[in-house]
């Protein structure tokens, strides 16, 4: 068996790696090899995540995760996060859509930053130019989500997506 060569850094893959398919140009697909070293700095960054918070009816807000199979009290956001939703919910729709990214994006409407953990979860200063710096704190299901607990957070307000 011959091994493909990565059409990266040319090196002959060890390991199954990646594959690449070109967009067709004239009805052809290029397929390219990637080793794993390569597909580490080539692929897409999985750092941002979307969610979506609902005020419900009970007047508290909760994040919309239907992966979360825990009890539905930890979804809610309590202690300044339902401070900062109440702030970004501008028209009173009940719903926020937000994207959560874990590396720095320039022009976020928001920053966290991380203070120290507590109770499972931890807490954050908001940072903003637009809002007066604030404490937040996060329940454990961010730790769910993310599988740590991050130092950052750059938050970005999705509009027309609810
Ligand atoms: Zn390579």
């Amino acid at each position: 068996m011959i091994n493909p060569i990565c059409d990266y850094c040319k090196n002959e893959l060890e390991d199954f790696g990646a594959i690449l398919l070109s967009p067709p140009n004239k009805l052809i697909v290029k397929k390219f090899h990637v080793c794993l070293t390569c597909y580490e700095k080539i692929k897409p960054k999985d750092n941002m995540k979307y969610f979506k918070f609902i005020k419900e009816d009970d007047n508290k807000w909760y994040v919309d995760l239907p992966s979360w199979e825990g009890h539905k009290e930890e979804l809610e956001m309590v202690l300044g996060a339902d401070t900062m939703l109440d702030l970004l919910d501008l028209n009173q729709l009940h719903k926020v859509s937000l994207s959560i990214d874990t590396s720095h994006v320039n022009d976020s409407l928001i920053e966290l930053h991380h203070l120290y953990d507590e109770s499972g979860g931890a807490w954050y200063e908001l940072k903003s130019k637009y809002y007066t710096s604030f404490n937040i704190w996060l329940c454990s299901v961010v730790k769910f989500v993310y599988g740590e607990i991050p130092r950052k957070f750059y938050i970005n307000k999705i509009e027309n997506s609810l």
